[in-house]
C-alpha cells in the first residue's frame, strides 16, 4: 500500500529507462514524488474539507489541465513537469481509478467520501490480507535487495583504497 507506488514506478523506470530514452532524461526522484502526488493532494484536501481521498487530483482531465497551465506559464519547467506528471499518471494506472473520477468533472462531481485515517487505512489494508499484502510483501523484499546491493556495493568501494595502499606499500 505505501510501498506499491515507489516499488511500481522505480521498478517500471529501470526496466524500461533504455528502452525508451526519455525516460533516462527524466529525473526518477521527480518522477516518484509525482507517483504519490495525487494520494498527498486528495488525502489532505479530504481531512480538511470532506471531499473523497480519491478526488480530483486523481482525475486525469485536472491532471492535463494542471500541466497545459504550469507548461504555458512556466516553461522553464517542462522536464521537472513532465516527470511528475509521468509519475502522477502511472499512480492512476496503479490505482485504477474509476471512471467517474478519472473524468471529472466532465461526468460530474465527485461526491464526498469518508474522512481518511492513516492508521484505519492501514489496518483495513492489512487485514483483508490476499494479494495486495502479497504484493507489498514482494515490494518490502524488492527494496531489501537494493538496500542490501547498495551497501554492499558501498563496502566494496570502501575496502578498495585500503586494497590499493597495501599493495602500493607492498611494492615498496
Ligand atoms: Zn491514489
Amino acid at each position: 500500500m505505501v510501498l506499491g507506488h515507489l516499488t511500481v514506478t522505480a521498478a517500471g523506470h529501470r526496466m524500461l529507462k533504455d528502452r525508451f530514452r526519455v525516460l533516462a532524461a527524466l529525473p526518477l526522484g521527480l518522477i516518484l514524488v509525482g507517483a504519490y502526488l495525487p494520494d498527498l493532494a486528495d488525502k489532505s484536501i479530504n481531512l480538511i474539507t470532506g471531499l473523497s481521498g480519491r478526488g480530483y487530483a486523481h482525475s486525469l482531465v485536472v491532471q492535463l489541465l494542471i500541466c497545459a497551465l504550469v507548461y504555458l506559464l512556466l516553461p522553464r519547467l517542462r522536464l521537472p513537469l513532465a516527470a511528475l506528471s509521468l509519475g502522477a499518471a502511472v499512480h492512476l494506472l496503479q490505482d485504477w481509478v474509476e471512471p467517474a473520477v478519472l473524468l471529472a468533472p466532465l461526468l460530474g462531481p465527485i461526491p464526498p467520501g469518508p474522512r481518511f485515517s492513516f492508521i484505519e487505512s492501514m489496518l483495513g489494508f492489512y487485514r483483508q490480507g490476499g494479494l495486495p499484502v502479497w504484493l507489498e510483501a514482494l515490494a518490502a523484499g524488492y527494496w531489501t535487495m537494493i538496500a542490501i546491493r547498495l551497501r554492499s556495493r558501498r563496502r566494496e568501494e570502501e575496502s578498495e583504497p585500503a586494497v590499493a595502499e597495501k599493495a602500493i606499500a607492498y611494492a615498496e
